[in-house]
């Protein structure tokens, strides 16, 4: 009796586990033909790492756009381990980068308000770190379009080069003001295109080498205090000043309100076509990370700085939306 009873349990048991990996099979079979309605043919991997985006909440459609839009390799490497709520909408920007899943829905989580393409443009930028930390130390300081801001610097006593100095019709004051040259070669034409507008305009800063920068930045902090110097001066190695393509125009204050002049909007209007853009514009401080400086304008060349125009944005939002 005792052997018989062995058996029937053995054969139960047996029969119990066939059960469950003809169901278990077919399960997975099953979600496949949900999920991959062509029926090609799929690796036994592939079959779970949909089961586990199943399991981490995904539905059928929203998997369906995961694996459209990152490849396989990506989507194991970065999305099995938790769930991202918002995923899906963030996957619609076109500058969206799945190794910046995690960095996009933090900042996400502390900036509700905004638009999920504004997210990753942002942390494309890098806003969701501190200003002057993770600094990258450039290496196209002589290109024309060359980036300096909080997050990237240029190397320790740099100086740019074919500087030259500026014309006296340009300036009030006596001071030596020097550009490179085709920025110099740039403004004069723009000047002389204000002119006959009847609009003045006039240098009150150009080229600062790395010590005048650091003496200016110190000043601001000492007379001003450290907020308003972060604010409206850089610490060297990250002023466009220092690559010698970055102008002040008329007055460089913000008490001056320079931007309720005819100057300023005529500037605005059309310092573009001269190969100059308004570098630190209203509103856009949280990207620049300087207070609004209508006198500040950066050169760029024609061809860039006439498409940042077209864009509409900061030179950070242009360059992420048109970076190779
Ligand atoms: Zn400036």
């Amino acid at each position: 009796m005792k052997k018989g009873f062995l058996g029937i349990t053995l054969i139960i048991v047996a029969a119990l586990i066939l059960f469950g990996t003809y169901v278990y099979l077919y399960k997975i079979k099953g979600n496949d033909q949900e999920i991959i309605p062509d029926g090609k043919d799929i690796t036994k991997e592939e079959y779970i790492y949909k089961e586990d985006l199943l399991v981490l909440g995904y539905n059928v459609n929203e998997i369906n756009t995961i694996e459209s839009k990152i490849s396989d390799s990506d989507v194991k490497k970065y999305l099995l381990s938790e769930k991202y709520n918002n995923l899906i909408e963030l996957l619609k920007s076109p500058y969206f980068k799945i190794e910046h899943i995690d960095r996009y829905e933090s900042y996400y989580s502390k900036n509700k308000d905004y638009s999920f393409e504004d997210i990753v443009i942002y942390v494309e930028i890098g806003l969701d770190i501190e200003f002057y930390t993770n600094i990258t130390e450039i290496t196209n300081y002589d290109d024309y379009d060359a980036v300096v801001n909080k997050y990237y610097k240029l190397p320790d006593n740099f100086e740019a080069k074919d500087l030259v100095s500026i014309d006296s019709k340009y300036k009030k004051s006596s001071y030596n003001y020097r550009l490179r040259k085709v920025a110099a070669e740039a403004l004069y034409k723009m000047i002389d295109a204000a002119l006959e507008d009847n609009i003045k305009l006039w240098v009150v800063s150009a080229y600062r080498t790395e010590s005048t920068q650091k003496s200016l930045f110190n000043n601001s902090k000492n007379s001003d205090g450290l907020e308003h110097a972060l604010l409206y001066s850089a610490k060297p190695g990250h002023s466009e000043h220092q690559l010698g393509l970055a102008v002040d125009l008329n007055m460089a204050s913000s008490k001056a309100h320079f931007e309720n002049t005819k100057e300023y909007a005529w500037l605005k209007a059309n310092s573009y076509k001269y190969g100059f853009i308004e570098r630190y514009p209203k509103g856009k401080e949280f990207i620049t990370g300087y207070g609004f400086e209508p006198w500040h304008y950066r050169y760029l060349g024609i061809d860039l700085a006439t498409d940042v125009y077209t864009d509409g944005g900061t030179y950070e939002e242009y360059l992420v939306k048109h970076s190779k």
